[in-house]
């Protein structure tokens, strides 16, 4: 039986990863794709204290690295569900099942959809999750973000150093992401902000060819844009573990500061739990403090 299994291979699992192994406890990592979650998109990553400039990939790597190196496993398996059987916990997959004392859930998030027909049928197809890694894509090309927080804000910067415009769709007048980022994208020339407006359709003949907004009173205006990238945010990956988590009414993991939950020896880190501010150096800090907890309650029981 394993010490500590940790579901998902983001900042708030790895760090777990770390902190566990250095308390000696024997860790397994199972992660659907591959370690890094969401933060490998972020194409720079200004506000992590000592590292001024770091692609996200880069410190996702590093914190691997890191991981591994001190003896942590990594398996790369989608956990299906979380069994509690007190002093055992059992994690499935799709070809195993594993054992531990204590596990750590630290799934993160999803993107959220638009909701807008044929959406994903054009995913591939003009529509995408991901500006850094569809960006190149569109060089020289018209494109729309959709959103007003700060993976929009980011996206629509990236953009503007690809594409030959880039408009910035919100549905309110102000942004709920940060202010020096937005004054960025006003200053750019390529840029158009179009506010008060939601994406009603979208148009395409093989590939997208444009989308039609609409404002607060209805007016419809048709951008034609072959790429729209939707960044509205990001929903919780809790769905699966149910069993042995309580989740809010948007689907996020009930516990407090100290990642417990309602299963004693189950505990949750990082962006899949309720909290109010969900940035990097948070999803590490909840990944230090659910390990310690973790590593309590083995020696504990
Ligand atoms: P977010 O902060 O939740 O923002 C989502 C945005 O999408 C909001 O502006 C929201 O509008 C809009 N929205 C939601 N549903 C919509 C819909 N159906 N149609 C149109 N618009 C919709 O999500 P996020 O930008 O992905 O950021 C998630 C978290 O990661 C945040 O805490 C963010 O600060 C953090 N983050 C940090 C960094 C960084 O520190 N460098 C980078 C990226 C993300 P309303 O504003 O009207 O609700």
């Amino acid at each position: 039986m394993t010490d500590i299994i940790i579901i998902g291979a983001g900042p708030a699992g790895m760090t777990a990863a770390i902190y566990a192994r250095r308390a000696a406890k024997s860790v397994l990592v199972l992660e659907a794709l591959s370690y890094g979650g969401q933060i490998i998109n972020t194409p720079d990553i200004e506000n992590y204290p000592v590292a001024a400039h770091i692609s996200g990939f880069d410190f996702a790597t590093k914190v691997y690295e890191q991981a591994q190196a001190l003896g942590a496993e990594f398996k790369f398996e989608k956990a299906l569900s979380v069994e509690d059987n007190g002093a055992e916990k059992i994690v499935r997959t799709a070809k195993n099942s594993y054992t531990a004392k204590a596990v750590i859930i630290a799934t993160g998030s999803q993107n959220r959809k638009l909701g807008v027909e044929n959406e994903t049928k054009l995913v591939g197809r003009g529509i995408s999750y991901c500006a850094t890694c569809d960006g190149a894509f569109y060089r020289g090309k018209r494109v729309a973000v959709v959103g007003g927080g700060n993976t929009a804000l980011e996206d629509a910067l990236y953009l503007a150093d690809i594409a030959e415009k880039v408009y910035l769709i919100h549905r309110r007048d102000s942004f709920r992401g940060e202010e020096l980022t937005a004054d960025a994208l006003r200053a750019r020339d390529n840029v158009e902000l179009v506010l008060n407006s939601t994406v009603r359709e979208l148009h395409f003949d093989k590939r997208l060819t444009s989308v039609t907004v609409a404002d607060k009173a209805g007016n419809p205006r048709e951008i034609e844009v072959s790429g729209l990238f939707v960044a509205v945010g990001r929903i919780p990956e809790n769905s699966d573990f149910s069993a042995v988590l309580e989740l809010d009414r948007a689907g996020y993991a009930v516990a407090s500061e100290n990642c417990r939950t309602k299963t004693p020896g189950v505990f949750v880190a990082g962006d899949n739990r309720v909290k109010d501010v969900r940035q990097l150096v948070t999803a590490t800090a909840d990944g230090a403090v659910a390990a310690t907890e973790a590593i309590r309650f083995v020696n504990e029981h």
